[in-house]
């Protein structure tokens, strides 16, 4: 007999929901290993008895073959006494609170198998909109508290029958512990209501009725993975007019939800890794450039772009396969406000909204909003991290710290000895119900990593809503600089940890002499910064309201350059009363905050281009300015930004020279592609200056493809390496993540 050996392991990384445990059965199995495997708060621990060649078999391919979702980070293996037996054993979960580094799966579109049974007429979970198996399915968006097993998820209340408990507990089979395992006769119903909630239909009935609505032109609420969101007819413009009208959101553009990508392909032009996004498991919104003719321009009027995704879940498959064409599919709120998570709460808040909706009664544990990613440079840029996306891990050891992220487009992160783990797009925080769902969350997603935090981030902006909350919360509060944090935050996405330059350009961010920051360049480490360049700052008169109207963040501008603005093409977007007015504000220094924002540069140079005096929503000028650039035929010379000698950075000739081409009748396209160039080329030089190897680009402007693109070809040509935000949003969306990075440097020198 050959002499047995026997071994503990401690596999830590992305194995629970991930179909790893029947995985590591088969495994076992096949080598005929006795032993068994059990998830832990932290992960998997497995024990695993035989011979010497079985174990490092084991041990070897353990590591390489797991399921597709699955990502072993570390195993820790230690050498135990042998204790005989022939099988191998699956136990339940200890309920221990372990460190927390069980990994949380985000919701995935249901897998080719899934979707091979719910098209099968034959099979038994034929059309049923709530299939899933241990590669796919609703993971963040059900479960409750971990270890991640069915009774810790909002399944909890449906009882397997016979049939499905069966698989469950086969471990051959594809949904062996699949959590949430149902079936017609099981698990989660559909149901259609009209407005007020009556019930009007029933399952198949109900999706019927639903199609129908939407088919004659109705509004309706559909209770997606993570979330309600409303869907309307995208052929029709009398009904687009309807919901925008009802959901108060003017211009800013709707999603799409297109039944295959051969609709897609008749809409947009799609490259192949925007073919890849679109169908993949996270299934995002993915920004395409559309083509001319077919969809109403009232979908995103005046822009270039759509945002398009596939069918998200088994329920989104039988609509769109039904309808058969394009319909609106976006956030189930009135503007500014969360998502809609619970079905009372969704029929009071979107009533007036909806004309009917289609729910069901599988609990959804937390709002998760559907994400937006767009492709530049060949690979994927996230825009806003939620459904697919959320919760993302970046690797490392970290001190427990909970981080806020800002008030526009918040975020919350916490860290650990697992990394960092980065939450789902919540919002705004203008709303009281967005403040709301932060509060809900900052009790919710740590207790889910495992943590009780030492320690609070945020940023230092006294007007942040964030900023109150956490000097609430009873802990030390560690605040982070806002244009810190996004390099940070870049720091920890690369795994990098030296000294870099940081160009940091934003709309907004808090600076520390206490004025409003966004053109910035920093050296930068993940504990410390030096702002050591900077845009030249000028006034916003009206503070807010110049970055609600960009005509006067571009007065502004001219004022600061002492150019008068009778003879430029601004003198129309004013009457003589409202230029009186800002005149005296910014003379006065009245309600008139300076900014060196390139943001609000961006929004300025609109202006006095002409593309737009007002925005409807947020970045709307800037994204104009982007695709009118996008229209100029070649990369031009750009007009240049020359530095001072206390590291501002002057943009005066740069609107000296766009408004004498203006005069010259040179296209707006071209100069538009001007200004892009003189920018990339301002962090050129800078770059050649400080001679840092890595340069870091974050913030929102990094959103504009042409920017990006021109900056990283500018640096890769001269040897640098530039890295940029991917899988976190450069937005102020991954704004937590680089404040739980700063705290984390800093962590020792703020407890008590
Ligand atoms: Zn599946
Ligand atoms: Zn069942
Ligand atoms: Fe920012």
């Amino acid at each position: 007999m050959i002499p047995r050996q026997r071994h503990h392991l401690e596999i830590v990384g992305r194995v629970q929901g991930v179909g790893f445990r029947p995985f590591v059965h088969r495994l076992a199995v096949e080598l005929r290993l006795a032993g068994h495997a059990r998830n832990t708060s932290s992960g998997l621990v497995v024990e695993i008895e035989g011979g010497a060649e079985a174990c490092a078999g084991f041990l070897h391919r353990v590591r390489r073959e797991g399921p597709p979702h699955a990502e072993v980070r570390d195993i820790t293996v230690t050498r135990l006494a042998v204790q005989g037996g022939d099988d191998f054993h699956l136990l339940a979960s200890s309920d221990g609170t372990g460190a927390g580094n069980a990994e949380i799966m985000p919701d995935l579109a249901p897998c080719s198998d899934c979707l091979g049974e719910l098209f099968d007429p034959a099979n038994r979970r034929h059309a049923y909109p709530f299939i899933n198996c241990t590669r796919c399915g609703p993971r963040f968006s059900i479960v409750l508290a971990l270890p991640y097993d069915r009774e810790r998820t909002t399944m909890r209340g449906f009882v397997m029958c016979p049939e499905c408990r069966g698989e469950y507990e086969a471990p051959g089979d594809r949904r062996f512990h699949a959590q949430p395992n149902a079936c017609p006769q099981c698990g989660p119903r559909l149901e259609f209501t009209d407005a007020a909630g009556s019930r009007l239909a029933l399952g198949g009935e109900a999706l019927e009725q639903a199609a129908r609505a939407v088919e004659s032109g109705h509004i309706i609420a559909v209770k997606g993975v993570g979330g309600f969101q409303l869907i309307a007819d995208a052929r029709s413009v009398g009904t687009i007019r309807t919901l925008r009208a009802r959901k108060h959101r003017p211009a800013k553009p709707f999603a799409l939800m297109m039944p295959d990508p051969g609709t897609v392909r008749g809409h947009c032009d799609l490259s192949p890794p925007e073919e890849d996004l679109l169908g993949s498991p996270r299934s995002p919104i993915v920004i395409l450039r559309r083509k001319s003719g077919g969809l109403p321009d009232l979908i995103a009027p005046g822009n270039p772009t759509l945002g398009v995704m596939l069918p998200s879940s088994p329920l989104h498959h039988l609509l769109m396969r039904r309808l058969g064409f394009p319909v609106i599919a976006t956030s189930g709120n009135l503007s500014g406000e969360p998502l809609c998570t619970d079905n009372d709460e969704a029929i009071q808040r979107l009533r007036g909204i909806a004309d009917a909706f289609l729910i069901h009664d599988r609990p959804i544990a937390r709002p998760v909003d559907d994400s937006v990613v767009r492709v530049a440079l060949g690979s994927e840029l996230v825009l806003r991290g939620a459904r697919g996306y959320a919760p993302l891990t970046l690797p490392g050891r970290y001190p427990p710290v909970l981080a806020l992220g800002g008030d526009q487009k918040c975020a919350l992160a916490v860290s650990g000895p697992f990394g960092i783990r980065c939450g789902q797009h919540i919002g705004d925080l203008g709303a009281e119900t967005a403040q709301l769902s932060l509060l809900n969350q900052c009790r919710d997603f740590p207790a889910l990593c495992g943590i009780q935090p030492r320690a609070v981030a945020c940023d230092p902006h006294p007007g942040y809503h964030g900023t109150g909350l956490a000097s609430g919360m009873g802990l030390p509060v560690i605040p982070v600089q806002h244009h810190h944090a996004h390099v940070a935050a870049c720091l920890a996405e690369h795994d990098v940890d030296e000294e870099v330059l940081g160009v940091v350009w934003d709309g907004t961010g808090y600076g520390t002499d206490g004025t409003i920051w966004g053109g910035e360049f920093l050296l930068a480490t993940r504990s410390d910064f030096k702002r050591i360049a900077h845009l030249r700052p000028f006034p916003l008169p009206g503070g807010e309201r110049a970055i609600r109207e960009p005509r006067y963040a571009a007065l502004g501008l001219l004022y600061e350059a002492g150019i008068s603005v009778a003879g430029t093409p601004l003198a129309a977007a004013f009457t003589r009363e409202e230029l009186a007015v800002a005149h005296t504000q910014i003379g006065r220094g009245i309600n008139t905050p300076h900014t060196s924002s390139v943001g609000r540069l961006f929004d300025a140079v609109a202006a006095l281009l002409g593309l737009r005096w007002r925005n409807e929503f947020e970045g709307q000028a800037a994204m104009e300015v982007e695709f009118v650039a996008g229209k100029s035929p070649v990369p031009l010379n750009g007009y240049s930004i020359p530095r001072g000698e206390d590291g501002s950075l002057d943009w005066e000739p740069v609107i000296r020279s766009l408004l004498d081409d203006l005069g010259r009748s040179i296209p707006v396209s071209w100069i538009a592609k001007h200004f892009i160039t003189a920018l990339s080329d301002l962090v050129l030089d800078v770059a050649r200056r400080e001679e840092k190897a890595t340069v870091v680009l974050g913030g929102g402007c990094f959103q504009n493809v042409p920017l990006l693109e021109l900056t990283v070809a500018g640096l890769r040509a001269e040897g640098f390496t530039p890295l940029w935000p991917r899988r976190l949003p450069p937005n102020d969306g991954g704004l937590a993540a680089g404040q739980a990075v700063v705290a984390s440097a800093r962590f020792q020198d703020f407890l008590p």
